[in-house]
Order: structure tokens, then sequence, then C-alpha cells
């Protein structure tokens, strides 16, 4: 038998199946290499391929080469820097180490049966948003496409290990974890694609959330490209001026560009849009914020979700009192919008978006903190 040399060490975990089975047929192997060595990384989680005695002869030593190379699954599968239950025992928020030493955040919520990833676009944000612990953290840089995967991998993981729950449990994915997707547009939507792909981790496009601080240019993308995805945009504010003070993105793509790109969207694709609205006491959960924002999304087939703030270190507002948002969600239902106020699971865990790593960031900088890598 001729040796087998591999052509690249791309990454494994950033290959959709064609090219991954493109890059097989490039060192000789065959499509059935490729569905085994699919099957194996996606399907079962795999956490090493060098002692698959199950593969063919040219799959291993395909994979021996690699190997010799420095281009091992393990080097691209993150280090678990921190896993922490919520005290109702139904989120888990991993903080993963990826291979250059950067920390992102992945979480595993929900209940038996249905579980819901979120996971992580990019180390930081670029975006500045003054209430979420990423923004105050600036931007790092963008995730690849296996670094996406792998947190899905992760919690996949995670799912079967602490409940013998089969993988397949996990039905949901939302990105909304630290940063922001349609930044990282490219590397967003191969990772989609092979986290949707349905000889491996197969949760449907429909099952699958994108959401954006609204970054426009990526919202018509989608609608040009027709992806399949469900779309969540965050607005917070329903004037210019209101917005801009909390979402500084929106001094680039303004709001009355955003509604546009969202009707563009709604009507081309047919598809409803989510509007996240983070509510903070005093700022923008007034009843007359909520008949504003009524009247902003007229005829867009819109459901609103409600986030009451989690309040970070950076920023001094608290989350509104249950009866604000109670007459905020009244408002919005008598103009004719569903909503739902989402319920601040899991905060005892520092649950939004980034404050994790923050805390994490923070204790080990701190000369009388816990030693770094202590949960
Ligand atoms: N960058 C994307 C996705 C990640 S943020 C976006 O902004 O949509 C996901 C959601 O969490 C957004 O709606 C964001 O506004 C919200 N969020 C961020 N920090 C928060 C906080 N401290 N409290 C409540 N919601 C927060
Ligand atoms: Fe970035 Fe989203 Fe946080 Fe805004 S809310 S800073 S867009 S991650």
């Amino acid at each position: 038998m001729s040796a087998v040399t591999p052509v690249s060490c791309r990454p494994l975990l950033d290959l959709p199946f064609t090219e991954l089975e493109r890059e097989l047929a490039a060192a000789g192997l065959k499509p059935f290499h490729a569905r085994a060595l699919w099957r194996a990384m996606h399907f079962e989680t795999a956490t090493s391929l060098a002692e698959r005695t199950d593969f063919a002869a040219p799959l291993r030593q395909w994979i021996a080469e690699r190997a010799r190379e420095g281009a091992i699954l393990e080097a691209e599968l993150p280090e678990q820097a921190a896993d922490i239950a919520s005290s109702d025992g139904l989120t888990r928020k991993f903080l993963l180490r990826l291979a250059d030493g950067q920390t992102v955040e992945t979480v595993l919520m929900g209940f038996t049966g249905r579980h819901t990833a979120c996971v992580s676009s990019q180390a930081g944000c670029a975006m500045g948003c003054v209430f979420c612990a990423t923004g105050q953290m600036g931007f790092v840089r963008h995730l690849r496409p296996g670094e996406i995967v792998a947190q899905v991998l992760h919690a996949r993981r995670a799912l079967q290990a602490s409940s013998g729950e089969a993988a397949s449990g996990l039905r949901n994915l939302v990105l909304m974890g630290m940063g922001e997707p349609l930044h990282n547009y490219d590397s967003v939507m191969t990772a989609l694609e092979i986290i949707s792909d349905t000889r491996g981790i197969n949760i449907g496009p429909s099952r699958i959330t994108i959401s954006t601080v609204g970054v426009v240019p990526g919202i018509l993308r989608l609608v040009e490209e027709r992806r399949p995805y469900k779309l969540a945009v965050s607005l917070h504010g329903a004037t210019e001026e209101e917005r801009s003070a909390l979402v500084p993105a929106s001094r680039r793509w303004s709001l009355a560009e955003l509604i546009d790109a969202c009707r563009i969207y709604c009507e081309k694709l047919e598809q409803r849009i989510f509007f996240e609205w983070t509510l903070i006491a005093g700022a923008n959960d007034s009843p007359a914020q909520a008949e504003r924002l009524a009247r902003l999304l007229a005829g867009i087939d819109a459901h609103v979700n409600l986030i009451p703030l989690n309040p970070t270190v950076g920023f001094a507002g608290n989350a509104s009192a249950t009866a604000a948002a109670a007459e905020f969600q009244r408002v919005l239902q008598a103009a004719g919008f569903p909503s739902t106020i989402r319920q601040r699971r899991g905060i005892d865990v520092a649950a939004g978006c980034g404050q994790l790593r923050a805390e994490k960031t923070r204790r080990n900088l701190a000369p009388t903190g816990e030693p770094a890598g202590s949960p």
C-alpha cells in the first residue's frame, strides 16, 4: 500500500463534510473514509482519533501522518477552564480555553430531551454595548468555524456524561454567547453548515437562532443567501438617541436602516424576527418606550424577548422591577405584539454574556484573589 500524505493540516473541525471529503480524496482516500471520520468527530463526539482500530488502514495512516505534524484532534478541542451549574440545576456554564489561551463561554440549558446550547462567536466583541460584560472587555479576535463547532461538541459531551442522555437531546442552538455573529459572518456560516449536517450534530436550521446587535450588511447577506436560520435582533431602544446611548454600533448602522433591513428580511424570507430588549430600570422600561417600540415594529412579524438586565461590574444600571416588566409587556400585547419575559435563569452563576470570563480575569489579576484556574 502506498503511503498517504495529508496535503494540508487544516483543522478538521473547520471543514464542512464536502471539504473533508475533498481533503481526504486529495490524499487518495475514499468517500467512505470521510464518512467514518465525520461520524467519529461530529456524531460520537470523539476526543481522540489516535486509537481508532475500527478505522480502515489508509485512514489510520492519514491520521498518523497528521499527528506527526502535530495536527491532532485534541489540539482543536478546547480545555474546560470552569464548569458551573445554576442553583436550579437547569443551566450549566462552561468557560473554555482555546489553543491560544483565549477563553469563551458556552452555556447548556434546558429540560430533559430538549436542551439548548448557547455559543460564542468571538473572543470579546467590538460593538461595545454599555451594559454587556463582553462589550466592556473589547474585541480580541474572531473564532474559527471549528472553535464554534467545538463548543457545541463540548455541550453534547457534557449532556451525555451528566445525564446519560443521548446527545441528540441537544436540539437547539443560539448564537447569544460572547461576540457578534454577523461581524464574523463567514466563520459562523461555515460552523452552522457543520452543526446542521444530518450525519453529525444534526441541529436543524430552523432550531438555530443567530442573535445580532444589528449589523445591517450581515442581515442583508442572510436574505441574499436565503439562509434558513432564525434571526434575533437586539434593539434596547426605539429612538436613534435612546438606542445609541446603550448600543454604540447604532451610530454606524442607524435604527432606521436596521428596521428597513428587518422588513426586507421578513418579506423576502417570510420569516418572523425575534427582537431582544434588555430591560434596564429607568432607562428603557417605561410604558411610553413600549409604545414607541410597538410603533417602530408596526407591520413586522415580530416577537419581543424582554430580558431583565444582568448587572455587570462596568455598568451602573439595574434590572427593571417585575411590575415595570409586566406593564411593558402589557403595552406590547395591546398593540398586538407577542412577547416573553426571559427568566434570568442562572444569574447566580454569572450567566450574563461574558460575565464568567470577566469574573475569572478579575480574580486571576487580583493580588489577593484565588489562584488562576480555580472555578
Ligand atoms: N452580539 C449579539 C449576540 C450576543 S449578546 C447580540 O448583541 O445580539 C446576546 C444577548 O444578550 C443580546 O440581546 C444582548 O443584548 C444580551 N445581553 C448582553 N449583556 C446583557 C446583560 N448584562 N443583561 C441582559 N442581557 C444582556
Ligand atoms: Fe457585543 Fe452583543 Fe455584547 Fe453588544 S450585547 S457588546 S453586540 S456581545
